[in-house]
């Protein structure tokens, strides 16, 4: 037996996958990825992959890094662990906590660590209840997130989450207290709606949500600013910033969903304000604050929310790993990359290089539509271009333009009819040339194979 066999084999014999498919799996068994750096993966085989998808939209600033390594083995050595709880600190978490409140928008100057984006999410849902309560207003226990959102996978982070593939029968969601509106989808607007009506009915749509919940019962509104995992969703220029403005009218906490778009995925620290022009109460992020070399995640949350929470009462939410000191070294250096690097105007220069080299595939019979922002892009493939019909689920047009890129070397995130890519933002443009012309190549490589079938 290979090498390739006898990993490949004891990870099927014992690990459940995130987002498995059982059968699939069975068949085909996992890609075994065993080294990486800067962009490119290699799998168990010596295969070379340039990963379009940056790990899971967080290898910012790619793979490999030896001051990465360093920072991580030294402060594993130096202090590998020490709890956060009550009063204790270490001087990583003082350090870290001190610089993200230096980057994040004015006025969010206090964070709360967690061990990701799924307990960012979750620890900011108990956060903006409790805040309420401070505030006297414990009737405001409800919540808004939209459709197609991902939040992340603990039960509150999915229940805020609405990816139609993710609503499986057999789990539970929370549904009494937390509601859903409409994504700012432009390319499934409706038919004959401009862009411009369109946003208006998605604010209004709001508004109405919040009438008939009540804004007395609403304690936040919930947003990623470009929704990923829900298909690349850029909503329209005044979108966020007219929601925002409806949730401070309403006294309704804003809490944005970095955990993608910040730390130059989106070419700035963080897309809500720098680019959609809203203060969010809090920012939760993970992924690129560490670009994936630890697991951590942050609630990035004001000095209003901290003033009025504060006193004598006790904040009971935290983990054990809250603050790990090896993460938050390594965010510390992940940050320090990108500042000495220049990464966030090289994501901007790339980000513009990428975006027109996705858009130059929408001459091909089966792109319908190209969206993305900076270094996050998306291509939607429709069985007919002009009535945007969808192909049928069961030709799983995803997964085998997917398959086909694989095949020639690139990782491309199959996702029911789309095709998504968040490169690291190392990405050179001769890289982001490679991306295109695997990704047409792929594209036209299925749809011959589907008008050989008559599908097509
Ligand atoms: N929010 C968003 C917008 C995400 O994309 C993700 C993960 N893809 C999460 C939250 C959850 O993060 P994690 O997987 O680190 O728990």
């Amino acid at each position: 037996m290979t090498q390739h066999n006898d990993l490949a084999a004891l990870d099927k014999a014992h690990a459940l996958h995130p987002w498995t498919h059982f059968e699939s799996f069975e068949r085909d068994g996992p890609m075994v990825i065993t080294r990486g750096k800067g962009c490119d993966l290699w799998d168990v085989d010596g295969k070379r992959y340039l990963d379009a998808v940056g790990g899971l939209w967080c290898t910012n600033i790619g793979l490999g890094r030896k001051e990465m390594a360093q920072a991580i083995a030294e402060q594993a050595e130096r202090l590998g662990f020490a709890n956060t709880f009550v009063d204790q600190s270490h001087d990583p978490q003082a350090l870290l906590s001190a610089k993200l409140a230096q980057i994040a928008p004015e006025g969010l100057n206090r964070v709360h660590f967690t061990t990701g984006g799924s307990t960012a999410i979750d620890s900011a849902y108990r956060m903006v209840q409790f805040v309420q309560a401070a505030r006297g207003f414990e009737g405001r226990t409800h919540v808004i997130a939209r459709r197609h959102s991902y939040h992340g996978s603990t039960f509150v982070s999915m229940s805020l989450g609405m990816r139609d593939g993710d609503r499986s029968p057999e789990f539970t969601y929370k549904s009494d207290t937390i509601h859903h509106v409409e994504a700012p989808y432009v390319y499934r607007r409706p038919e004959g709606m401009s862009v411009e009506e369109f946003e208006d009915s998605l604010i209004a749509e709001f508004e109405a949500k919040i009438e008939e919940v009540g804004a007395e019962k609403i304690a936040a509104f919930f947003a990623e600013p470009i929704q990923a995992s829900g298909g690349v969703l850029v909503p329209p220029p005044g979108y966020l910033k007219r929601m925002w403005e409806v949730c401070q009218r309403h006294g309704i906490l804003f809490v944005a969903d970095e955990v993608v778009t910040g730390f130059g995925r989106c070419g700035e620290w963080f897309a809500s304000e720098t680019i959609y022009g809203v203060t969010p109460d809090i920012i939760c992020c993970a992924k690129g604050l560490s670009s994936g070399y630890q697991p951590i995640g942050a609630v990035i949350f004001s000095d209003d929310l901290w003033l009025d929470m504060s006193g004598d009462r006790w904040y009971t939410s935290g983990f054990t790993y809250s603050g790990h000191p090896v993460a938050c070294a390594a965010a510390l250096k992940n940050i320090e990359i990108i500042e000495d690097e220049g990464l966030l105007s090289h994501a901007k220069e790339m980000g513009a290089l990428f975006q027109q080299a996705l858009h130059g595939l929408e001459d091909l019979p089966i792109v319908g539509d190209v969206r993305g922002h900076t270094l996050i892009g998306c291509v939607e493939n429709v069985a007919d271009k002009t009535t945007r019909r969808d192909f049928d689920e069961g030709i799983d047009i995803g997964r085998r333009i997917t398959d086909a890129a694989e095949a020639r070397g690139l990782i491309v995130r199959p996702m029911g009819s789309l095709n998504v890519m968040s490169p690291p933002l190392v990405i050179t443009p001769d890289q982001i040339d490679f991306v295109a012309e695997i990704l047409r190549a792929a594209i036209i490589e299925v749809t011959d194979q589907l008008v050989r079938d008559g599908v097509k």
